[in-house]
């Protein structure tokens, strides 16, 4: 099938087609009472817990570029980077809802495969998409998503409570995806294992969940625009400074090879950005507990820092021993 055939298909399927063959490929969930073909969907969360509500905005050529990633995958990574705001929060990922604005030239099948990308992704999380809006873009690919989730309000975690003396962890690597995204800005193609990370991240549910059920957090972020840049979010809404040791960030082997290769961008690793790990303050107390929760789940959870008085700022002790301070900005769109 040619692509002028497959463009036809779209155009002959209209917008109510579409939306029966995304709602075809959604499971029941005994949580939605009405989902996906009526007016509005309704849901069910448990009794006495918070509703929990975050919004992304993927634009492409902003967010994403199409010839760098598949569309399975762009579909996979549109759910995973708003399930990721529900993980930290430490809450259960409940319902999705999809907004697309498509552009002309993309054909059905590729619609198909963002779709089947965006539920494999929900239902990993167990998650249930449950409505959302289907338009044609004149221009680029417009995704907006917004998630649902649940959590007791004792266990909610903001990026509010950090304490002095609080001791800063993050779980998994840190810098794979930016390493993999400078690669294929410069036209290069990145190691396997950081390209997976970059187009493919894991929202950490199961971690946040476990961290806020067992009180062992006093804030938490997660990590989307870098290192400093999320823990500058928590130190100023806790009136914090924050030392850091470079020593101890956790790099994956793949990104410990290619600095290797490209020491230059060692700074890029450093600040990272898109990782979608959890980054949380807690208690020195709580250290031991946090190492058996890493043990038990198989999630590397590393101490990376330390609360300090707001006076000290935010500093790191680099690679050589020298403390320096660290400016907090990560992306800003509109800089
Ligand atoms: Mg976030």
């Amino acid at each position: 099938m040619n692509s002028e055939e497959t463009n036809n298909n779209l155009s002959q399927l209209g917008e109510f087609g579409l939306i029966d063959r995304i709602r075809n490929q959604v499971s029941d969930s005994d949580s939605v009472a009405v989902g996906i073909g009526d007016d509005c969907a309704a849901t069910i969360i448990p009794a006495g817990e918070l509703l929990l509500t975050s919004k992304d905005l993927l634009i492409e050529d902003v967010h994403f570029r199409r010839d760098w990633t598949d569309m399975y995958h762009l579909g996979r990574k549109s759910a995973a980077v708003n399930l990721s705001d529900i993980a930290a929060m430490g809450g259960k990922a409940t319902h999705l809802f999809l907004g697309v604005g498509l552009p002309k030239t993309l054909t059905a099948t590729e619609i198909d495969q963002f779709t089947s990308g965006f539920i494999d992704e929900a239902n990993a999380a167990g998650a249930t998409l449950c409505g959302g809006d289907t338009c044609r873009s004149n221009g680029s690919l417009l995704i907006s998503v917004t998630v649902h989730g649940s959590i007791s309000p004792e266990h909610l975690l903001c990026r509010d409570g950090a304490k002095q003396g609080d001791l800063i962890y993050v779980s998994g690597t840190i810098g794979d995806s930016a390493l993999a995204l400078a690669q294929l800005q410069r036209g290069e193609t990145p190691a396997a294992y950081l390209g997976q990370r970059h187009h493919s991240p894991t929202p950490r549910l199961e971690l946040g969940q476990a961290i806020a059920k067992n009180n062992l957090a006093t804030a938490m972020i997660d990590v989307s625009d870098g290192i400093f840049s999320d823990l500058g979010h928590i130190l100023d809404q806790s009136q914090l400074g924050a030392q850091l040791i470079q020593n101890q960030f956790p790099l994956s082997d793949a990104a410990r090879q290619h600095l290797k290769n490209n020491p230059q961008d060692a700074e890029t690793a450093l600040r990272g950005g898109e990782d979608y790990e959890l980054l949380f303050c807690a208690p020195a107390l709580n250290n031991d507990k946090i190492n058996q929760l890493a043990t038990e789940l198989g999630v590397p959870l590393t101490q990376i820092g330390s609360c300090v008085p707001a006076s000290q700022g935010l500093t790191l002790v680099d690679a050589a021993g020298q403390q320096r301070p660290i400016q907090s900005t990560g992306f800003n769109h509109f800089r």
